[in-house]
């Protein structure tokens, strides 16, 4: 298939193995934070990491939209749900995500409340037309991706008067959370990032300028395709031992400097920053999410129902937020495969098929 069965060749895998294995300088460590969980399981999934020198070494960073939501959203999420009125829609990986009290949006569901797995925003409103006695509710995640449809679907259900509809709006951004894990109290040691790559289709990759020149960090926006990996990898450690610190295009075919600016225009006219939000491991974040502008709180959950900001912890001995920060790795969580698996999750590592957890357990990684 055009655009994956070329970037998965293990000719031109054995290749660039060997291009990495003769760059790398054996006296130096490389520590490559990949932002996306996109990129943390094409590694896994691989075996890309196999193909690494020793003295490479990837640290998993908080590019999954469903590990970053905190508890508390959940929890919130859950208690729209419990009413008789609504019905809640959202996409599947969010529906086993452990909320307060082991409960979760699929046992809530078991339990009476209405909530539906949609694949597209275009689902929920199809849902909103036909049940006109019902409010129908989107539970919208996601990094700058994900935002655009959203946009969409409130325009369309603005101008299709469809007052029953609204969106329980998480979506966040992406270079807000890099600045965060850079300017974190006790900062992670990182050398150089694989930047995005479904986000940068979006917003290209002049946003991660500010971060190559200030904190002298080389970025390579990355696809997702283990050759796009290893090949951004390479370009990472070429600007290491040269001393640059540049933001380069490895995934040119998608992404450009400016991205897509019409979608960037639609998400600008539906929404705005949060003066802050809370992200899962990363802690209060400012301006590192969006709610919905005023134009459109008719369509704003949060001002439709009476939404308390709730506090909540995560399960005892999930290192979940440590992993996300990209301070410690999935093996460092003792309840990683005895008490937590796909079936049984903990943590919201675990659920997503972005996670870092999941990539570990599903590629035989904590199996032997
Ligand atoms: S293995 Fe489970 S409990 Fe441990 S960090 Fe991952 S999701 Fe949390």
């Amino acid at each position: 298939m055009k655009y994956i069965s070329e970037f998965r060749q293990q000719g031109l895998a054995q290749q660039l193995s060997k291009a990495i294995a003769q760059t790398v300088d054996p006296d130096r460590h490389y520590r490559l934070m990949e932002f996306c969980g996109g990129h943390t399981h094409a590694i896994f999934r691989y075996g890309v990491q196999d193909l690494m020198p020793d003295n490479v070494e990837f640290i998993h960073g908080p590019g999954c939209p469903v590990c970053v939501l905190p508890t508390g959203r959940i929890d919130n999420a859950i208690q729209l749900a419990e009413r008789s009125e609504v019905i809640l829609c959202t996409y599947a990986d969010l529906m086993r995500v452990p909320a307060t009290g082991r409960n979760s949006l699929l046992k809530a569901k078991a339990g009476g409340s209405d909530i539906r797995m949609i694949y597209s925003t275009q689902d929920a409103l199809k849902i909103a037309r036909e049940n006109p006695d019902k409010q129908v509710v989107f539970f919208a995640i996601g990094f700058e991706t994900t935002t655009p449809p959203t946009a969409v679907a409130i325009k369309q259900a603005q101008a299709e008067g469809l007052t029953n509809f609204s969106v329980f709006c998480n979506h966040v951004l992406t270079p807000a959370a890099m600045q965060a894990i850079l300017d974190a109290p006790q900062p992670v040691a990182i050398d150089a990032f694989l930047g995005p790559s479904h986000v940068s289709t979006v917003i290209g990759s002049q946003p991660y300028e500010i971060f190559a020149e200030r904190y002298a960090k080389p970025i390579v926006i990355a696809g997702f395709e283990p050759l796009d990996v290893m090949q951004s990898a390479l370009m990472l450690i070429r600007q290491l031992n040269d001393g640059r610190h540049e933001v380069e295009n490895e995934y040119s075919r998608a992404v450009t400097r400016q991205g897509n600016q019409k979608a960037q225009a639609l998400v600008n006219e539906v929404f705005e920053l949060r003066s802050q939000f809370e992200w899962r491991g990363l802690g209060l974040i400012p301006d590192s999410a969006l709610k919905i502008k005023a134009g459109y709180a008719d369509f704003d959950a949060e001002q439709r129902f009476n939404m308390p900001a709730i506090q909540a912890s995560d399960v005892k001995g999930c290192e979940c937020p440590a992993i996300l920060r990209g301070a410690k790795k999935p093996q460092d969580c003792k309840l990683l495969g005895t008490v937590c698996t796909p079936e049984n999750p903990m943590g919201s590592c675990m659920v997503s098929s972005e996670g870092a957890c999941a990539a570990y357990w599903s590629y035989g990684r904590v199996r032997g």
